[in-house]
Protein backbone atom coordinates (compact mmCIF):
# COMPACT_ATOMS: atom_id res chain seq x y z
CA UNK A 1 0.00 0.00 0.00
CA UNK A 2 1.59 2.76 -1.03
CA UNK A 3 0.64 6.76 0.47
CA UNK A 4 -1.68 7.55 -2.12
CA UNK A 5 -3.34 3.95 -1.03
CA UNK A 6 -3.34 5.25 2.65
CA UNK A 7 -4.25 8.98 2.12
CA UNK A 8 -7.55 7.50 0.27
CA UNK A 9 -8.25 4.61 3.37
CA UNK A 10 -8.42 7.75 5.67
CA UNK A 11 -10.51 9.33 3.70
CA UNK A 12 -12.95 6.89 3.03
CA UNK A 13 -12.52 6.29 7.39
CA UNK A 14 -13.72 9.78 7.54
CA UNK A 15 -16.35 10.06 5.46
CA UNK A 16 -17.40 6.86 6.82
CA UNK A 17 -17.53 8.30 10.81
CA UNK A 18 -18.92 11.65 8.93
CA UNK A 19 -21.98 9.87 7.69
CA UNK A 20 -22.34 8.29 11.07
CA UNK A 21 -22.54 11.18 12.60
CA UNK A 22 -25.20 12.48 10.48
CA UNK A 23 -27.16 9.21 10.56
CA UNK A 24 -27.07 9.40 13.68
CA UNK A 25 -28.32 12.72 14.38
CA UNK A 26 -30.92 12.74 12.07
CA UNK A 27 -31.88 9.11 12.67
CA UNK A 28 -32.29 9.94 17.05
CA UNK A 29 -33.67 13.16 16.67
CA UNK A 30 -36.33 12.34 14.14
CA UNK A 31 -37.26 8.82 15.78
CA UNK A 32 -36.80 10.54 19.18
CA UNK A 33 -35.54 7.19 20.74
CA UNK A 34 -33.76 8.10 23.55
CA UNK A 35 -33.95 12.05 23.87
CA UNK A 36 -36.29 14.30 24.94
CA UNK A 37 -37.65 16.52 22.58
CA UNK A 38 -40.76 17.56 23.96
CA UNK A 39 -42.65 17.37 27.86
CA UNK A 40 -45.48 14.83 28.61
CA UNK A 41 -46.85 17.67 30.46
CA UNK A 42 -48.28 20.51 30.23
CA UNK A 43 -46.46 23.66 29.88
CA UNK A 44 -43.62 25.71 28.60
CA UNK A 45 -40.07 24.66 29.30
CA UNK A 46 -37.87 27.77 28.43
CA UNK A 47 -34.36 26.22 28.14
CA UNK A 48 -31.09 28.87 27.63
CA UNK A 49 -27.57 27.39 26.35
CA UNK A 50 -24.22 28.46 26.07
CA UNK A 51 -23.58 30.92 29.53
CA UNK A 52 -23.35 31.95 31.73
CA UNK A 53 -22.24 34.94 30.16
CA UNK A 54 -21.12 37.71 33.31
CA UNK A 55 -23.57 40.43 32.04
CA UNK A 56 -26.21 38.90 29.85
CA UNK A 57 -27.25 35.97 32.25
CA UNK A 58 -27.72 38.21 35.17
CA UNK A 59 -30.07 40.44 33.75
CA UNK A 60 -32.04 37.39 32.79
CA UNK A 61 -32.02 36.12 36.07
CA UNK A 62 -33.01 38.70 37.11
CA UNK A 63 -35.85 39.39 34.65
CA UNK A 64 -36.87 35.77 35.41
CA UNK A 65 -37.09 36.79 39.32
CA UNK A 66 -38.99 39.49 38.31
CA UNK A 67 -41.90 37.42 36.22
CA UNK A 68 -41.62 34.31 38.90
CA UNK A 69 -40.99 32.10 35.55
CA UNK A 70 -38.29 29.18 36.43
CA UNK A 71 -36.27 28.15 33.68
CA UNK A 72 -33.28 25.56 32.91
CA UNK A 73 -29.90 26.55 31.59
CA UNK A 74 -27.37 24.10 30.08
CA UNK A 75 -24.27 25.67 30.99
CA UNK A 76 -20.61 25.50 29.29
CA UNK A 77 -18.37 24.09 32.06
CA UNK A 78 -15.65 26.54 31.84
CA UNK A 79 -18.11 29.71 31.68
CA UNK A 80 -19.28 28.19 34.63
CA UNK A 81 -16.01 27.53 36.03
CA UNK A 82 -15.38 31.36 35.50
CA UNK A 83 -19.02 32.71 36.98
CA UNK A 84 -19.77 29.59 39.19
CA UNK A 85 -22.35 32.48 41.18
CA UNK A 86 -24.34 32.88 38.42
CA UNK A 87 -24.57 29.22 38.32
CA UNK A 88 -25.67 28.86 42.32
CA UNK A 89 -28.35 31.69 41.24
CA UNK A 90 -29.51 29.68 38.92
CA UNK A 91 -30.41 26.81 41.16
CA UNK A 92 -31.02 29.24 44.31
CA UNK A 93 -34.09 30.65 42.33
CA UNK A 94 -35.44 27.48 40.92
CA UNK A 95 -34.29 26.88 37.64
CA UNK A 96 -32.10 23.51 36.44
CA UNK A 97 -28.92 23.50 35.54
CA UNK A 98 -27.84 21.27 32.61
CA UNK A 99 -24.55 20.30 30.57
CA UNK A 100 -23.56 21.55 27.60
CA UNK A 101 -19.83 20.84 27.04
CA UNK A 102 -17.07 22.08 29.44
CA UNK A 103 -15.95 23.94 26.04
CA UNK A 104 -18.46 24.59 23.38
CA UNK A 105 -17.24 21.65 20.99
CA UNK A 106 -19.54 19.47 18.67
CA UNK A 107 -19.62 16.15 19.94
CA UNK A 108 -18.83 14.98 16.45
CA UNK A 109 -15.27 16.06 16.83
CA UNK A 110 -14.71 14.73 20.02
CA UNK A 111 -13.87 10.59 20.62
CA UNK A 112 -16.06 8.84 23.56
CA UNK A 113 -13.42 9.24 25.87
CA UNK A 114 -13.47 12.74 25.05
CA UNK A 115 -16.96 13.36 25.36
CA UNK A 116 -17.02 11.64 28.82
CA UNK A 117 -14.46 14.15 29.91
CA UNK A 118 -16.31 17.41 29.08
CA UNK A 119 -19.40 15.78 30.92
CA UNK A 120 -17.80 15.00 33.60
CA UNK A 121 -15.77 17.86 34.12
CA UNK A 122 -19.03 19.78 33.54
CA UNK A 123 -20.67 17.39 35.94
CA UNK A 124 -18.19 18.52 38.44
CA UNK A 125 -17.86 21.92 37.80
CA UNK A 126 -22.27 22.30 38.21
CA UNK A 127 -21.92 20.30 41.68
CA UNK A 128 -19.28 22.65 43.00
CA UNK A 129 -20.55 26.53 42.20
CA UNK A 130 -24.71 24.69 42.85
CA UNK A 131 -24.37 21.98 45.11
CA UNK A 132 -26.39 19.71 42.96
CA UNK A 133 -25.88 16.82 40.50
CA UNK A 134 -27.19 17.71 37.11
CA UNK A 135 -29.45 15.31 35.67
CA UNK A 136 -29.67 16.74 31.77
CA UNK A 137 -27.69 17.03 29.18
CA UNK A 138 -27.84 19.03 25.43
CA UNK A 139 -25.20 18.53 23.16
CA UNK A 140 -24.23 21.90 21.66
CA UNK A 141 -25.73 22.13 17.96
CA UNK A 142 -28.06 19.31 18.97
CA UNK A 143 -25.40 16.88 17.12
CA UNK A 144 -25.44 13.74 18.30
CA UNK A 145 -22.76 10.49 17.88
CA UNK A 146 -23.79 7.05 17.31
CA UNK A 147 -21.85 6.51 20.72
CA UNK A 148 -23.42 9.67 22.24
CA UNK A 149 -26.41 8.34 24.59
CA UNK A 150 -24.56 5.24 25.51
CA UNK A 151 -21.52 7.52 26.76
CA UNK A 152 -24.57 9.79 28.45
CA UNK A 153 -26.22 6.95 29.68
CA UNK A 154 -26.43 8.88 33.30
CA UNK A 155 -27.87 11.87 31.42
CA UNK A 156 -31.42 12.90 29.99
CA UNK A 157 -30.28 13.89 26.76
CA UNK A 158 -32.81 16.68 25.80
CA UNK A 159 -33.10 18.72 22.54
CA UNK A 160 -36.06 21.02 21.70
CA UNK A 161 -39.52 21.31 19.85
CA UNK A 162 -38.85 24.99 18.98
CA UNK A 163 -35.45 26.66 18.16
CA UNK A 164 -35.73 30.10 16.81
CA UNK A 165 -31.76 31.55 15.80
CA UNK A 166 -31.97 34.13 18.30
CA UNK A 167 -28.10 33.68 18.10
CA UNK A 168 -28.53 36.32 15.33
CA UNK A 169 -29.94 39.55 16.29
CA UNK A 170 -31.74 39.78 13.03
CA UNK A 171 -33.84 37.03 14.19
CA UNK A 172 -34.66 38.70 17.31
CA UNK A 173 -37.08 41.75 16.05
CA UNK A 174 -39.96 39.51 15.81
CA UNK A 175 -38.66 37.11 19.20
CA UNK A 176 -41.79 37.72 20.65
CA UNK A 177 -44.42 37.46 18.50
CA UNK A 178 -42.55 33.80 17.56
CA UNK A 179 -42.43 32.60 20.99
CA UNK A 180 -46.44 33.71 21.41
CA UNK A 181 -47.13 31.47 18.47
CA UNK A 182 -45.69 28.36 21.28
CA UNK A 183 -48.55 25.99 21.92
CA UNK A 184 -48.18 25.17 26.00
CA UNK A 185 -48.33 21.40 25.53
CA UNK A 186 -44.80 20.03 26.49
CA UNK A 187 -43.03 22.41 24.11
CA UNK A 188 -38.91 23.13 24.73
CA UNK A 189 -37.92 26.23 23.28
CA UNK A 190 -33.96 26.45 23.28
CA UNK A 191 -32.66 30.55 23.12
CA UNK A 192 -29.45 31.67 24.35
CA UNK A 193 -27.58 33.56 27.21
CA UNK A 194 -24.12 33.92 25.66
CA UNK A 195 -23.67 34.90 21.91
CA UNK A 196 -20.00 34.65 21.86
CA UNK A 197 -19.68 30.92 19.81
CA UNK A 198 -18.43 31.41 15.68
CA UNK A 199 -21.38 32.08 14.07
CA UNK A 200 -23.66 34.08 16.45
CA UNK A 201 -23.57 37.74 17.54
CA UNK A 202 -21.96 39.00 20.56
CA UNK A 203 -25.03 41.34 21.44
CA UNK A 204 -27.76 38.61 20.45
CA UNK A 205 -28.66 37.96 23.72
CA UNK A 206 -29.21 41.78 24.97
CA UNK A 207 -31.95 41.86 22.16
CA UNK A 208 -33.36 37.98 23.10
CA UNK A 209 -33.91 39.36 26.21
CA UNK A 210 -35.45 42.38 25.36
CA UNK A 211 -37.99 39.94 23.27
CA UNK A 212 -38.50 37.55 26.09
CA UNK A 213 -39.52 40.64 28.08
CA UNK A 214 -42.51 41.79 26.23
CA UNK A 215 -43.33 37.87 25.61
CA UNK A 216 -43.60 36.97 29.51
CA UNK A 217 -45.35 39.67 30.22
CA UNK A 218 -48.23 38.72 27.59
CA UNK A 219 -47.69 35.05 28.08
CA UNK A 220 -48.05 35.52 32.04
CA UNK A 221 -51.52 37.70 31.42
CA UNK A 222 -52.79 34.74 29.69
CA UNK A 223 -51.61 32.44 32.47
CA UNK A 224 -49.42 30.17 30.65
CA UNK A 225 -47.77 27.79 32.37
CA UNK A 226 -43.75 27.81 32.42
CA UNK A 227 -41.68 24.61 33.88
CA UNK A 228 -38.25 23.33 34.08
CA UNK A 229 -37.64 20.06 31.79
CA UNK A 230 -37.11 17.63 34.91
CA UNK A 231 -39.95 19.13 36.98
CA UNK A 232 -37.91 18.52 39.83
CA UNK A 233 -37.76 20.82 42.58
CA UNK A 234 -34.80 22.57 43.56
CA UNK A 235 -33.37 20.87 46.54
CA UNK A 236 -33.23 17.93 44.08
CA UNK A 237 -35.97 15.53 45.21
ZN1 LIG B 1 -24.74 25.80 22.36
Amino acid sequence: MNAKHIAAGLAAAASAAAAGNLLATAGIRMTGAGITKKLGRRGIALTFDDGPHPLYTARLLDLLEESGVRATFFVVGEKAEAYPWLVRRMHEDGHEVGIHHYKHVSTWRLTPHRLREELEATDRVIRMSAGVKPLLYRPPWGRLSPFTLAVAKDYETVIWSHILGDWKIQNCFDLSKRLEAIPADGSIVVLHDDGSNPGADEAAPAFMIGELEKYLDSALRKGTPFVTVSGRDPDGH
